[in-house]
């Protein structure tokens, strides 16, 4: 459910919606561990709060019975102690009441540091939890789920969104113990007391709950707009600074300047707006509550100084308890203030427990059956079987809108893979050409099952790629991709990410295999350089040669190359295209390529053209065919200038279409 309604431009608004009972969730499922500390915390805020309580009453006793003429065991607050426990002389009394007060300080303290221990560290175990599980569920999710959403965002749930949990679970619920303690506590106090002026003094609680109430509905609105422009500022901000390069080389830093200038004003502005609405509402507690002072110390002066009950009121009025009720009205303020403060922190913590748990929730359209069994990999035969897909996004969906080139908009008009059905036998090299967009990568990421097919089948060795573990299925495949990734970390850990337990010997096995053992040996640190951001740069066909190596270490049974060797200069790839040689060797290999030299010697090319094999067969084959292939060949090899007509106006109709989607 969607308690809050008012964050209209959350980005986890689907997830929101579909989170079951999130604070139930969390309290009883992240809290139930560390019920002790909670426990600890709940119970020494009560008492350090009723400490809180006890010097003003013990000063009211002082002032009547000591300094004045009333008898001590006759005060209210003391009529709970047998008369027997307590002091006859004055100077035993007043000894009694400054131990009594001393105590009550020192027993306050040791409650007040029980209390934030209790609740810190019950906030900050569950805060840990709620994050390394959301972490954990995250990382889980489909592919889907992250092309659909920014990093910015996904970070601020597993920060902003974690933090604001732990937030509440500390101050709020110390605040939230305060507010009733206190409220509670001074209510009875007071009506003990004397309840006539009781009722003086607590007039104005209901219109500082009424006046807090209105202040808390029209203060939300705002803070959900400082929410989204925060993440506006944000966006911003990380987009302008992976893209330092263009705006640098475009020489836009002034236009850059004025755009961050522009979301930055706009967050002045939201903000400015609640912090305005919140400087008022302040000031105006006061005055609700200074009229409960200024009627208090009114009717209460008047009835000690005349020593007659004033107007309706009947009975005395001793200076004591007078000055113990000034000093209740003032401590009732502060946390009757904080009641708004209280409501907002638990809406905010309701939104982000939203968040979180929709997230935890999420089901993605790749089913995990927990129970699969392992894939049993015999000769790494591969079947494609009238494969179709489609991805299932928002942009796509707005694709529909504006494809006006196919005008029917009817699903197939989508399709990213068109009914496509092949062979590869075990140890065989396949490889996949055509134009941008054809849908080659889309092809392999289907074998990894990053994307579960829309109609047909895939098969390894006779087993369905969904029917067997995903763990498994991934753990048989290598996959080397265009942009090689490197964490931040030594060579040696990039190359052993994944077959973590691999010595060092294999490892330099791996990276000669992949013809990089020479150019890491010349790194400052050879295998223990740190590399990554912030370490040191390596470059695209570096890289890349890293990544080859981590694939030879992890032996894999299929092996995926997409475009591996784009990155890299001609004299580099000849030596890749040795290790990838031996590599492919005996395993079924599927590799994407632009250069076709790369490729020629594969036991089958498919030609891809949107979605559809359009040629299949050796490079020798398709050379006769005289078709894309031949051509394309053709003008890579410079045996032609350029394509014929006829595949230039397809490529400008394809380019065309994409354009038009992309606005
Ligand atoms: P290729 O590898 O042949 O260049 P791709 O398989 O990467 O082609 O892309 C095929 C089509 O699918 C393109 O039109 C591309 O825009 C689209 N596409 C690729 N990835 C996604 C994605 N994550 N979400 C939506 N569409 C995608």
């Amino acid at each position: 459910m969607a308690g809050v309604d008012w964050d209209e431009d959350d980005p986890f608004e689907e997830q929101r919606e579909q989170a079951e009972s999130p604070m139930r969730r969390l309290i009883f499922d992240y809290g139930r561990p560390y019920w002790f500390s909670m426990t600890i915390g709940l119970i020494s805020s009560v008492f350090a709060r009723a400490l809180d309580l006890l010097p003003a009453l013990l000063l009211a006793v002082a002032i009547d019975s000591i300094f004045g003429e009333q008898a001590f065991h006759e005060q209210v607050p003391l009529s709970v102690l047998p008369e027997a426990w307590l002091p006859t002389s004055p100077e035993e009394q007043f000894v009694f009441v400054v131990v009594v007060v001393a105590g009550s300080f020192v027993l306050g303290a040791v409650f007040h540091w029980l209390r934030n221990w209790g609740f810190n560290s019950f906030s900050q175990d569950v805060q840990h939890d709620v994050r390394t599980a959301t972490y954990d569920k995250m990382q889980r999710l489909d592919m889907e789920f992250f092309s659909n959403k920014q990093t910015g965002e996904m970070m601020s749930v597993l920060s902003n969104d974690v933090n604001q949990l732990e937030r509440f679970l500390n101050e709020g619920m110390n605040s939230a113990t305060r507010l009733i303690v206190m409220v509670f506590g001074i209510t009875f106090l007071l009506f003990w007391l004397n309840p006539q002026l009781a009722l003086v003094s607590l007039a104005p609680v209901p219109l500082i709950a009424i006046f807090t109430y209105i202040f808390v509905q029209k203060i939300q609105p705002k803070y959900a707009a400082v929410r989204s422009s925060v993440g506006k500022v944000n966006s911003r901000l990380e987009n302008n600074l992976g893209g330092i390069n263009v705006i640098k080389s475009s020489n836009t830093e002034e236009y850059e300047s004025d755009r961050v200038n522009d979301v930055s004003r706009k967050y002045y502005n939201t903000n400015w707006d609640a912090i305005w609405l919140r400087i008022k509402f302040f000031p105006g507690l006061q005055v609700i509550s200074g009229i409960g002072f200024v009627l208090t110390f009114l009717v209460g002066g008047y009835w000690v100084l005349m020593d007659t009950a004033p107007g309706p009121f009947t009975g005395t009025l001793e200076t004591g308890v007078f000055v113990a009720f000034i000093m209740y009205t003032q401590q009732l303020v502060w946390p009757m203030a904080q009641f708004g403060q209280v409501i907002n922190m638990y809406q905010r913590a309701e939104a982000s427990s939203e968040r979180i748990f929709g997230l935890m929730d999420e089901r993605g359209r790749i089913e995990r059956d927990e129970d699969a069994n392992e894939i049993e990999i015999r000769d790494g035969r591969v079947e494609y079987d009238n494969v179709s897909f489609r991805y299932d996004d928002e942009l796509h969906d707005s694709d529909n809108a504006v494809d006006g080139s196919d005008g029917d908009g009817t699903p197939e008009a989508d399709l990213i893979i068109d009914d496509i059905s092949f062979d590869v036998d075990g140890g065989e090299t396949v490889a996949l050409v055509g134009p941008t967009g054809a849908g080659k990568s889309t092809v392999l990421k289907l074998l990894l099952r990053l994307y579960d097919v829309n109609e047909g089948a895939i098969r390894i060795d006779g087993q369905d790629v969904r029917d067997v573990s995903l763990a498994s299925l991934r753990q048989s495949m290598g996959y080397v991709g265009q942009d090689s990734f490197l964490f931040y970390g030594t060579v040696e850990e990039n190359i052993t990410y994944g077959t973590f337990g691999a010595d060092r010997e294999e490892i330099v096995e791996a990276a000669k295999a992949a013809e990089a053992h020479e150019f890491i040996q010349n790194l400052p640190e050879g295998y223990d350089t740190m590399v990554g951001e912030r370490g040191v740069k390596l470059s695209g066909g570096q890289r890349q040669r890293v990544a080859i190596a981590r694939a030879v270490l992890k032996d894999p049974d299929i092996l995926i190359l997409d475009e591996a060797t784009s990155d890299v200069d001609t004299e580099t790839e000849m030596l890749i295209q040795r290790s990838i040689d031996d590599l492919t060797e005996d395993r079924t290999t599927f590799a994407i390529a632009h250069r076709l030299s790369t490729i020629k010697d594969a036991d089958q090319i498919l030609v891809l053209e949107d979605g559809r094999i359009v040629e299949r067969g050796t490079h020798d084959k398709l050379l006769q065919n005289e078709g894309l292939y031949s051509h394309l060949w053709g003008v890579q090899a410079g045996e032609i200038d350029e394509l014929p007509q006829e595949f230039i106006e397809r490529a400008q109709r394809r380019h065309a279409r994409t354009e038009i989607s992309d606005d």
